[in-house]
């Protein structure tokens, strides 16, 4: 630090002391230099449309500081978005590090959004330049003219597999990259502060318009760090990971700098997310541990239940996104040896806010007390504070009777939108108000009974339709389950249960009914039940129950006019 900013420091401390230790900026791209030194042989395995291809740490950092100097040669800006619509591979990866090492923004579009959605937020995120995969290009083509800001697209393949395409500017990923003066790039990062924005993610927007989170190179540095405590993630340079969750949902959960920071190796898996495909993969490649949200690991549990197959070596799964179901739980621990944990978090907590990992207090629990203990999301990391408040804000004890909001402050947790949407989300402490409902034990162990917006509430008591699906879900012919709000003249709302059923299985209501009553109030059944073929998912694979509750807003008089 020069003599100046040491004088202005000890200025601003006043009587205190100043540190006598090296001030480091928390910069993204310090991870994969970590990697590339201390892990450089490490293997990352990479499923692109174009071929499998093995690769190190240390090669796609090389790869990465050409991205940069490319993405320089392109006229991007310190600052700029730098879009991607892309699988997991380690091209993306590459330009993950590229952009942020160059000062850019990587801004990852979730391909199954809504068109309207994906030209919404690549217009509001100002992206002018596209990373893509092959499979994209024809939904590109058919949003071009409603991206008139958009001069670039980089196909993410070789000259040889690069599909014909009218996008302007297109050009495959590998002919790009050559372009780079001088041939192996500069081979060096530019130098900025650690609170530079790095990743831009949009939330699912279920409800309302996307709205853009974005992350700093210190928020991600230090997520990454403490997300990776034994009791969460834990990954080591012993672990194989197989990376089935997206890079575009909440960065990953991530995942890209925890597998770097630990060194250990990762498959990324491409678009091969069904349960055959990570079955097979997590076979081949020896994966010692997973994650995801449930709709992916449900796919894995299906082949599983029907070809006989196993992944001997996944000892650990993370799962999170949405509740993870009961039944879920008790087929990984008991019919597969893998160890679930159940982790919470959201696109605006960076993503990750907590993990159920045992501790001392609950070591000792058997039977069902331990398996309600473990569907609970867990307990928050250091860096995630943790306030349960009720309606007007009041802090409520964690005594696992009181009900409320969970409320989160960190540094790794949002400030405000990008474009300054939605002003004053923090209350006067620094709060967010995460609009998860749940109750906090004395141990800390959170307990989310639903979305704020997907309570129930009947004659003035709420109805928790995350125990009600989980109770469902209990049932051997259920396959999907969802429970809304139903309108209803007496009781102000009622629950409408929509489910759907395992191939070849059959249900009445009744016999529904009699399952639920065994493990539920009488009162939160059901009223109506409705047999669906499917049930509408979000873009990152959650039942979307906003679809739901329009599709079946009017139910009551439908139902009184039937
Ligand atoms: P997203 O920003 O798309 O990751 O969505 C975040 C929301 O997903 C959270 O606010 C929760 O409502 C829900 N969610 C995530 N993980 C869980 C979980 N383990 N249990 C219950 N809800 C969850």
């Amino acid at each position: 630090m020069n003599g100046n900013i040491q004088a202005g420091y000890a200025r601003l401390l006043g009587t205190f002391m100043l540190g006598l230790m090296q001030n480091w900026p928390l910069l993204c791209h310090k991870v994969l230099d970590h990697a590339a030194r201390v892990h450089p042989r490490r293997t990352v395995v990479s499923y692109a449309a174009d071929g499998v291809f093995e690769t190190t740490y240390a090669q796609i950092r090389a790869r990465a500081l050409r991205v940069a100097q490319r993405l320089r040669m392109e006229g991007i800006q310190p600052g700029e978005r730098v879009a991607t619509l892309a699988s997991n591979t380690a091209r993306h990866l590459e330009v993950w590090y590229g952009a942020t090492g160059m000062g850019a923004v990587y801004h990852p579009v979730n391909p199954r959004l809504f068109p309207e959605q994906i030209v919404y937020i690549i217009q509001h995120a100002s992206d002018r330049l596209i990373f893509a995969d092959p499979a994209y290009v024809p939904l590109l083509e058919s949003l071009v003219d409603r991206l008139p800001g958009v001069h670039r697209f980089v196909v993410l393949t070789s000259a040889a597999n690069m599909p014909a395409t009218t996008l302007p500017g297109a050009i495959d990923y590998e002919s790009w990259l050559a372009e780079v003066r001088g041939g192996d790039g500069e081979n060096s990062w530019a130098s900025f502060d650690e609170n530079t924005g790095a990743g831009l993610f949009y939330t699912s927007g279920t409800t309302g318009r996307p709205k853009g989170v974005l992350y700093s190179h210190r928020s991600i540095v230090l997520l990454s760090l403490t997300v990776n405590a034994p009791d969460m993630y834990g990954f080591t340079a012993r672990d194989v990971v197989l990376m089935a969750v997206p890079m575009y949902h909440a960065n990953g959960w991530s995942w890209p700098y925890t597998a770097p920071m630990a060194g250990a190796s990762l498959i990324l898996p491409g678009t091969r997310l069904d349960g055959a495909s990570l079955c097979e993969l997590a076979q081949r490649h020896r994966a010692t541990l997973s994650g995801g949200v449930p709709t992916v690991w449900q796919g894995y549990l299906d082949h599983c239940a029907k070809t006989g197959e196993r992944a001997a070596s996944l000892g650990r799964l993370f799962i999170g996104g949405s509740p993870c179901p009961e039944v879920m739980l008790r087929a990984f621990e008991q019919d597969h040896g893998i160890d679930v944990v159940h982790a919470w978090g959201m696109t605006e907590m960076g993503p990750t806010g907590s993990a159920c990992v045992m501790t001392p207090e609950t070591a000792q629990l058997t039977g069902a007390e331990r398996m309600a203990l473990r569907q609970r999301q867990g307990r928050v990391p250091f860096l995630v504070e943790l306030k349960l408040a009720d309606e007007a804000g009041k802090t409520l004890p964690w005594d696992d009777q009181a009900t409320g909001h969970l409320h989160v402050r960190g540094p790794c947790i949002l400030r405000e939108y990008f474009g300054g949407e939605e002003q004053r989300l923090l209350d006067s402490d620094g709060y967010f108000d995460t609009g998860d409902v749940g109750a906090i034990d004395a141990n800390g162990f959170i307990h989310i009974t639903d979305r704020a917006k997907d309570l129930i509430k009947s004659g003035g008591e709420w109805i928790s339709s995350v125990e009600l699906e989980n109770a469902a879900l209990l049932h051997p012919a259920v396959q999907e389950a969802a429970a809304i709000a139903a309108a209803d003249a007496k009781w102000g709302e009622r629950p409408l249960m929509v489910l759907v059923l395992k191939p070849g299985c059959a249900l009445t209501q009744e016999e529904l009914a009699a399952h639920l009553a065994a493990r539920v109030p009488r009162w939160w059944l059901p009223d109506a039940v409705v047999f669906a073929g499917e049930l509408p998912h979000t873009a990152t694979g959650k039942v979307n129950k906003a679809r739901l509750r329009e599709q079946y807003q009017d139910w009551s008089t439908k139902r009184g006019s039937d």
